[in-house]
């Protein structure tokens, strides 16, 4: 048990910590290179700012929360997504003041109480971007776009990037009770759980995952059809930005998101290659979030990326991330005189930029070098009273296994090279 990561954890051990760094490090550069700056909020927040009221009828605020009471009797929330921590810094920090738009990125720790399998976690992590300030489809193209382009600049091949509209309250009126009237003579075949979304959201019922809802909602109305003259303009502008953009999309009337707050564009990249959880990437319009948080009426737009999805579709789709090289430098050493050289040595090849590293385990010399095999040294430089005595060394090169003597001046310089 004490040994034991709890259900829905997974450690990122060293040996595999690279390939975060691969994608983080990519992440930020195209962040950077599309005017987007990064934001870090805190792991927990207020339980209100994910769960704002009745109204909320999703899976993640309504069982998937990790929610406590701290000892000041407050209710706290582990974050389950990265947008409402951001659209509440943006709003507490007053940045609407300053020019608009503002553009953020995050990476961050997420957590939800689901069922495990592959790529859905408990505790897993998240890229996003939000851009808050502006109502023109110029922002949700570039959204898509920048997500897009990370993709493809990784090398993932089969993904695809479905497009939608889910309206806004006004024309989802219409909509919702052109819906309830479908669903109206099957009401008792739908799961619990969307007997309540019947009241309360029906839209959601088209994003229950069990599979008798599923096949109760095929052929219901779409919202796509029950767009107002502005969200209609709204969708319609987006697909002639993609496409001047030259972005492929397919447009899938059945995306809804799994936030209630999202209004207008919807969109998903999903891919094949990994399985059932095939969105690596969700997001869309919230033009109400931000006055649903006690904020001005500020409109935003962003999306969600899922890391270790991400992860498991490039491993899918064959891409290799280059390891880095591990170690520059093993200095071996043999006798006191040797060893007091070699600690003197290893910090200044560090300072060098080296990675350079020495025996801490009293290993004789021929345990030395196979730990330098081991760590997969480039270069080892071999140390003793001989060596002191003669002001040289034995620069080994571990690949060709040709070893070159240089003089202990020299030294410093040959193992830069
Ligand atoms: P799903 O339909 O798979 O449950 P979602 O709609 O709940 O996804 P979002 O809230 O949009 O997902 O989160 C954005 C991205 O975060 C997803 O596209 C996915 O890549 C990732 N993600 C979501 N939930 C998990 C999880 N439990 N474990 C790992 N990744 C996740
Ligand atoms: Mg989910």
């Amino acid at each position: 048990m004490l040994t034991n990561a709890p259900k829905g954890t997974k450690d990122v051990l060293p040996a595999q910590v690279y390939k975060w760094h691969f994608v983080e490090q990519a992440f930020a550069e195209i962040c950077a290179k599309y005017g987007f700056q990064e934001i870090r909020t805190p792991v927990f927040e207020h339980t209100e700012l994910f769960a704002r009221g009745v109204g909320d009828t999703t899976d993640i605020v309504q069982k998937e929360m990790y929610t406590f009471q701290d000892y000041g009797k407050r209710s706290i929330t582990l974050k389950p997504e990265g947008t409402s921590p951001v659209a509440r810094a943006f709003v507490e920090h007053k940045a609407y003041a300053d020019v608009q738009p503002s553009k953020y990125y995050y990476n961050t720790p997420c957590f939800r109480y689901e069922k495990p399998q592959s790529g859905r976690l408990r505790a897993f992590h998240q890229f996003g971007i939000e851009v808050f300030g502006t109502n023109d489809m110029i922002a949700d193209a570039e959204v898509i776009c920048l997500a897009y382009d990370f993709l493809q600049n990784l090398g993932i091949k089969n993904v695809e990037l479905q497009i939608n509209s889910v309206g806004c309250p006004e024309c989802r009126q219409a909509h919702r009770k052109a819906l309830r009237d479908f669903l109206r003579p099957k009401y008792d075949e739908l799961c619990d759980t969307c007997k309540d979304r019947y009241e309360r959201n029906p839209l959601r019922i088209m994003d229950c995952k069990s599979e008798i809802c599923q096949e109760l909602v095929k052929g219901a109305p779409l919202m796509i059809d029950f767009l107002c003259d502005d969200c209609r303009k709204a969708f319609d502008d987006l697909k002639q930005n993609l496409t001047s953009m030259g972005i492929a999309f397919t447009v899938n009337p059945g995306i809804v998101r799994g936030l209630d707050y999202y209004t207008k564009t919807a969109f998903e990249f999903v891919t094949t290659s990994i399985g059932a959880q095939g969105t690596v990437c969700g997001g869309g319009r919230y033009d109400h979030l931000m006055e649903e948080l006690g904020g001005p009426p500020i409109p935003g737009v962003g999306f969600g990326l899922g890391i270790e999805r991400l992860l498991l579709t490039m491993e899918a789709n064959g891409i290799q991330i280059p390891e880095p090289d591990a170690v520059d430098v093993f200095i071996a050493v043999m006798g006191d005189k040797a060893k007091a050289f070699g600690l003197k040595l290893l910090r200044q090849l560090r300072q060098e930029g080296l990675r350079a590293e020495m025996d801490s385990m009293a290993r004789n010399i021929k345990g030395q070098f196979k730990y330098a095999n081991r760590i997969g040294a480039k270069k080892t430089v071999v140390i003793g009273e001989n060596e002191l005595a003669e002001q040289k060394v034995a620069i080994k090169d571990m690949e060709t296994s040709t070893q070159t003597q240089v003089a202990m001046d020299d030294m410093i310089k040959e193992l830069i090279k």
